[in-house]
């Protein structure tokens, strides 16, 4: 695993990570709004819009949302699903924290709860959920097959995995202009924003590391899931996979 320019361990990754989003926390969502320029909304509404949850949950449905940070798609899932209850793990204290005090702005906290435990070790018994959701997540878990493999444990039979990332541009000439963008406007914009470059020059580097569209496919069926399946986001710049417990 790589961190600026150096190969660390993966412990010593997650203690990382750990540290950039404490650090960017209360400014989180404002960052990715203007990194994104309002993208990232529309990724995250096209994972709910594929997941499909049901408009009313009359016989109850539950989703994990793994990495679920200050509750982006907990709050989407909640909005499009009458009924349905949402769980928004992550390690972050921190994140969490502003996760819980929108859910009040919003009005969800009824539904919509947040828990603080690491997706290689989810806090949850087997069988447990309708569906598990993952959005900018994965990339930033040292062992993506224990996060994968969980994902799968927590998920009754029958039970979706969706996850969203940032993943490989397959558009020539969008990916010079990606290219540009991410190694100078970011950690650029991190640093005027965040007042913290070397998080977001993490950031990039991390998705450049991350495994392309079949690459991680490939990973998602090795870790038992059936049908798996994905759909590009805006050339590829993001992705979208699924799976299904079967
Ligand atoms: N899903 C949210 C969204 O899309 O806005 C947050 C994504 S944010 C880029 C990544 C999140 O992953 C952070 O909140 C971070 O704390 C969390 N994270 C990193 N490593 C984790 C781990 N091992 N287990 C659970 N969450 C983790």
């Amino acid at each position: 695993a790589w961190f600026g320019f150096r190969e660390v361990g993966l412990d010593e990754k997650q203690g990382m990570v750990d540290q950039v989003f404490h650090q960017v926390a209360g400014r989180y969502d404002l960052m990715n709004d203007l990194m994104s320029g309002g993208m990232h909304r529309l990724w995250k509404d096209a994972m709910v819009a594929w997941l499909g949850p049901p408009r009313r949950a009359v016989h109850g449905y539950s989703v994990l949302d793994v990495a679920g940070g200050t509750g982006d798609i907990g709050f989407r899932i909640a909005g499009r699903s009458e009924g349905a209850e949402v769980v928004v793990a992550d390690i972050n204290g921190e994140m969490l924290k502003v996760g819980r005090s929108r859910a009040m702005d919003r009005r969800l906290d009824d539904r919509v709860t947040f828990v603080e435990c690491n997706a290689e070790d989810l806090s949850f018994p087997d069988n447990h959920f309708d569906a598990v959701t993952i959005a900018f997540g994965i990339r930033n878990v040292p062992r993506i097959e224990r996060a994968l493999a969980e994902a799968r444990r927590v998920l009754k039979p029958g039970g979706r995995f969706l996850c969203l990332e940032f993943s490989a541009v397959d558009v020539a000439g969008l990916d010079k202009l990606y290219d540009l963008f991410s190694f100078r406007v970011i950690p650029a914009l991190g640093e005027m924003v965040a007042g913290d470059r070397e998080s977001y020059a993490y950031l990039v580097e991390s998705i450049r590391q991350f495994p392309n569209q079949a690459r991680f496919a490939a990973m998602i069926a090795d870790a038992g899931f059936s049908r798996v399946d994905y759909r590009n986001l805006s050339g590829g710049i993001a992705a979208i996979h699924s799976g299904w417990k079967l």
